[in-house]
């Protein structure tokens, strides 16, 4: 707190920033805010989404505007109504201590007479869309010949979006000798070109590297046949059971079309692009933050106003056709100091744009492969035995109990857990047993190795992300503890609360042994061979040398081919609603997923990649 006093910043402020748990102030609004309280003068930031600029611009503006006066002082301009109605209620929340603060947001889709009546009673700060108060200018609703501060938000954003001339329009309503505060992500030509009309001679802030994505963030990539796109799609998701994404895809039809075939299969997913009325992409949005949605699908426009902290992937199912979006996409996970990871599901031909992009984002990406249908079946098992172990148990069944307790009376515990994991797993092995691996092996470098086919064994423990560890991290630790060379640990793969890894198969007993009676931090650590071999799990890049890459085996067995992936039953995606609540798509949000491809939607045929 006293870092953020020692900014310049007021009591009534300080008090507010206590009330929102910041406790010290983020790069850009450490070198913003001293410099915009101290002096007026025009200043271009460049910070990534997620670094706080709202904050950087937010503190200083509330300062110095007069909360007596009911003129209008500061402009705040934003790309799209969501961030526009989170700026708002963010500038509401540092005000609180502000009495007769008036902020107002101005967007289309809503009532114009209402907002007009809101500015009128004296709105002393105004956060709007260009379009909507281009519009309200035209039609002297609201005057801003006096305002003092104006800020660009998002800037690169509001030109990509085409705004460029309503910007141009909405200031030359305004005053000349105001200051003038962008801020921006990145800084392609366009907007040096706006900072170069609008502002006199701005002070430049510059946070990280340009265009650099967050360290949070670590960039996989996934290479399929382009017609696998969607079941890649859907193996990811499987693979990882506690998934909150957000999914991009390149134009508003593939948009809807993914969403809709996600939620036909039994996912709890939506659609979120220009199509939808503002209606409808607001109840989509509240689905999402309630966490009622795990997979949002959304075009790149529609998707910068989604500002939700805990996104735990970003998924690529196309690359943006601009490489520079690629950061924005990205830019959605690893927020206020969580990881995150950003897959790209890439077909042959895309693969040159992984490098580029590499270069742009100045970090490696780790070359993966879809998981196999077993692997997924293990994650799913683990996880839902979890879940069992985490389960509160509903005393409402108490009084069904007795009965209940008779008819499975002559079962031991092991034998019940063997028929529940039957109950709930019979349907979803199936369906994945005969999965194909719907991996290729990348041209050239990519080449897999002959070692590969060495006896190895896989392993399956109980230690994971929870535990602190990630795939370096744990392939260091189990070296260290079997005492084993450099390479003879491979294939660590790392989720949540669990993870896998290979040796070769002389060193299972070393394993198996150490691991026998092995506790962490107090914790019984178990460890169990795995049936898959880890064949279909890659890694290399991220300075990893290649040692543990996939490798690729033409199973005849895995030849049946599963063009027709449908998820398993076993787990009860809630849905969240019965569908009337989630306009966004045509399905009705149940999780009949295992109908066959009987609606006339063309199911995955109509798939064009
Ligand atoms: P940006 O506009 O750069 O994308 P935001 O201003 O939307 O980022 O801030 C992202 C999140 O971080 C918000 O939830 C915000 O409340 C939070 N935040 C901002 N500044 C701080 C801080 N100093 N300490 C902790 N959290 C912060
Ligand atoms: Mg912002």
């Amino acid at each position: 707190m006293t870092a953020f006093k020692a900014l310049g910043l007021e009591e009534n402020l300080l008090k507010a920033i206590t009330d929102m748990g910041f406790e010290t102030p983020s790069e850009v609004q450490e070198k913003a805010i001293p410099i915009l309280l101290e002096r007026e003068t025009d200043m271009v930031a460049l910070a990534q989404t997620g670094t706080g600029k709202t904050a950087a611009f937010g503190f200083p503006m509330l300062q110095k505007i007069d909360v007596k006066s009911r003129t209008t002082q500061g402009l705040i301009l934003s790309p799209t109504r969501e961030l526009c109605l989170q700026i708002t209620n963010e500038m509401i929340a540092y005000g609180k201590y502000m009495p007769g603060l008036n902020v107002t947001a101005v967007y289309g889709g809503a009532s114009i007479t209402d907002q007009a009546r809101q500015i009128k009673k004296g709105s002393q700060i105004i956060v709007a869309t260009p379009g909507r108060m281009k519009d309200m200018i035209g039609r002297r609703l609201v005057d801003i010949s006096k305002i003092e501060y104006c800020v660009l938000d998002e800037a690169d954003e509001m030109l990509n979006m085409g705004f460029y001339e309503d910007i141009t329009e909405i200031l030359s309503h305004s005053p000349k000798e105001k200051s003038t505060w962008l801020f921006s992500a990145t800084m392609p030509k366009e907007v040096s070109t706006i900072a170069k009309k609008f502002m006199h001679t701005p002070v430049e802030i510059t946070v990280g590297t340009k265009n650099v994505g967050s360290d949070q963030v670590s960039h996989e990539y996934y290479l399929v046949n382009a017609r696998d796109r969607y079941n890649a799609l859907k193996r990811l998701a499987d693979a990882n059971p506690e998934i909150f994404s957000v999914i991009f895809c390149r134009t508003k039809r593939d948009t809807q079309k993914v969403a809709e075939q996600l939620i036909e299969d039994g996912y709890n997913a939506a659609a979120i692009h220009g199509d939808l009325s503002q209606n409808q992409r607001d109840l989509v949005m509240k689905s999402f933050r309630a966490r009622q949605i795990q997979m949002l699908v959304a075009t790149d426009v529609a998707a910068r106003g989604i500002d939700v902290d805990d996104i735990t992937h970003v998924i690529n199912y196309q690359l943006p056709d601009e490489i520079e979006t690629y950061t924005h996409r990205s830019g959605r996970t690893g927020r206020a100091g969580k990881t995150g990871i950003s897959m790209v599901i890439v077909s042959k031909s895309e693969v040159r744009k992984i490098h580029t992009i590499e270069k742009m984002i100045q970090k490696k990406f780790i070359a993966k492969e879809i998981p196999s249908g077993m692997e997924i079946c293990e994650v799913q098992m683990f996880h839902l035995a979890n879940n069992i172990k985490d389960t509160k148990i509903n005393h409402e069944i108490d009084a069904y109990l007795p009965n209940i307790n008779e008819v499975l009376a002559d079962f031991s515990k092991e034998e019940l857990i063997k028929k529940v994991f039957s109950v709930e797993f019979t349907r979803f092995l199936n369906y994945y047993k005969n999965s194909k691996d719907l991996n290729i092996s990348g041209g050239g470098e990519r080449n897999f190795s002959e070692e590969d086919n060495k006896d190895s064994t896989r392993y399956f423990v109980n230690i994971g992300n929870k535990d602190d560890f990630d795939w370096m991290s744990l392939k260091d630790f189990l070296r260290d503890l079997l005492q084993l060379g450099k390479d003879d640990v491979y294939k660590v793969d790392v989720k949540d609360s669990f993870s896998f890894f290979n040796t070769d198969s002389t060193h299972q007993e070393l394993v198996m042994g150490i691991f026998k009676d092995f506790k962490l931090d107090g914790r019984q650590i178990n460890i169990e061979i795995s049936k898959d071999t880890g064949r279909s799990k890659g890694r290399s890049g991220g300075g990893g040398g290649g040692r543990d890459r996939g490798k690729r085996r033409s199973d005849s067995r895995d030849r049946g081919g599963d063009r027709g992936e449908r998820r398993g039953s076993f787990k009860k995606r809630s849905g969240g609603s019965s569908g009337s609540d989630k306009p966004a798509f045509k399905g009705k949000g149940r999780r009949g997923s295992e109908r066959p491809e009987t609606k006339g939607t063309g199911g995955r045929r109509r798939r064009k990649e």
